[in-house]
């Protein structure tokens, strides 16, 4: 009988079923929603810091201290504190409680507490330092701004990208070169074939956090590297082959620099409605809130109002593009590695935590990855196409 590439599919639906279906597709679902609770978090987290005149105070404080370069960094450190403690019992549903009742996470409390100081604690100072550039260009050019706010945002979020392997993921995670064994030397294979710098390839502790299978490339310019977590590493030899061609797809196709670009012009549209939305907001309620306007460096709640609009209408953009450089990786996997089957039986095992058949709306809507059934029916058309090939796993 010849291989048909939807029955070797459905063959592979039907091994996830019944209560550890409904259990996947609950917390997928459940995701949904939360894209929308923290938009409406975020919304009422700044209005409380405005309405309760906050806002207008910090400022004043701010700007009594120090000259107007300095003040926006003084008023966005102690505001994003005060966002950060509102919003707090959100973040502890979303990313402590309800990983637990889903059995995702290995992390007690206090361990994970840790993690979100170290994490608080960087992304206040990266964001107070931007706000102070972003607040500067607003001052200095009251129409361009946006400009100027969407170039120093990609600057800071290039800088971010470049030290993040070498000096921020060190803070939650061990990296180190992959042993010696049979998967060093399937993984360096791969890399040598492909034109990846085989000193690129690391072993990361991610049990400490979670059992969820994962690789990953980050970094920019010389910090580049890939990096497969002790999760994967416990998996059959061609399954983790199938991963790591994944992920050198990535690098080979310079997927961080395409998504770089790709997000510049993103966030350029989003600062320009938010140039245009911000001032639009100020008139109508600036007197309420006690502030005096765009030079007031306690109008960085009101711009938040804006973007967190722009960003929750352009979820399903962002996915799209995330999702489609996905598919990419996984095409190029499939050629690397020659393991159709290995990386049918990932996305199995990644469909643990992500709904494996969603309507082909709802994939583009919510799913920054492809699904399980369009990993596998990708895979099973690969393998169909390759039958008479004698080296497929
Ligand atoms: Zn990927």
């Amino acid at each position: 009988m010849a291989f048909d590439p939807e029955l070797a599919t459905q063959a592979y639906m039907a091994t996830l079923k019944g209560a550890a279906r409904a259990k996947s597709d609950a917390y997928f679902e459940g995701g949904y929603w939360l894209i929308l609770a923290e938009f409406l978090v975020t919304l009422v987290a700044n209005l409380i810091v405005l309405r309760l005149g906050w806002a207008a105070r910090l400022s004043r404080w701010a700007r009594s201290k120090a000259g107007p370069l300095l003040a926006a960094f003084l008023f966005a450190v102690p505001y994003l504190l005060l966002i950060t403690i509102i919003t707090a019992p959100y973040v502890l549903y979303t990313d402590f409680f309800r990983e637990h009742a889903y059995g995702l996470s290995n992390q007690g409390f206090a361990e994970w507490g840790g993690e979100q100081l170290i994490f608080i604690a960087v992304d206040t100072l990266l964001a107070a330092l931007l706000w102070m550039g972003v607040h500067a260009a607003i001052r200095h050019f009251p129409r361009n701004w946006w400009l100027g706010g969407a170039g120093l945002t990609i600057g800071v979020m290039m800088v971010t990208i470049t030290l993040a392997p070498v000096y921020l993921d060190p803070l939650f995670n061990d990296y180190t070169p992959l042993p010696d064994g049979p998967v060093k030397t399937e993984v360096l294979k791969l890399a040598r074939a492909n034109g990846v710098p085989a000193d690129n390839v690391y072993l990361v502790d991610a049990s400490r956090q979670s059992d969820r299978i994962s690789a990953n490339v980050k970094g920019l310019f010389g910090t580049t590297r890939i990096a497969l977590n002790d999760n994967l590493m416990k998996q059959d030899i061609h399954e983790i082959r199938s991963v790591m061609a994944h992920e050198l797809g990535h690098y080979v196709l310079n997927h961080m620099w395409k998504l770089i670009i790709t997000v510049a012009l993103l966030i350029a549209v989003s600062l320009a409605v938010v140039a245009v939305g911000t001032p639009w907001l100020l008139t109508r309620f600036g007197g309420r809130w006690g502030i005096e306007g765009m030079a007031d460096p306690g109008v960085l709640p009101a711009l938040t109002l804006v973007i967190s609009l722009v960003f929750f209408l352009g979820t399903p953009i962002t996915n799209s593009m995330i999702r489609v450089q996905e598919q990419e990786a996984d095409v190029f996997g499939l050629n690397a590695a020659r393991a159709p089957d290995g990386f049918a039986r990932i996305a199995m095992k990644l469909s643990q935590y992500r709904k494996i058949e969603p309507s082909p709306l709802e994939e583009v809507i919510f799913f920054d990855h492809p699904s399980g059934h369009t990993r596998v029916i990708t895979a099973m058309r690969w393998k169909a196409e390759h039958l008479d090939a004698s080296d497929i796993k």
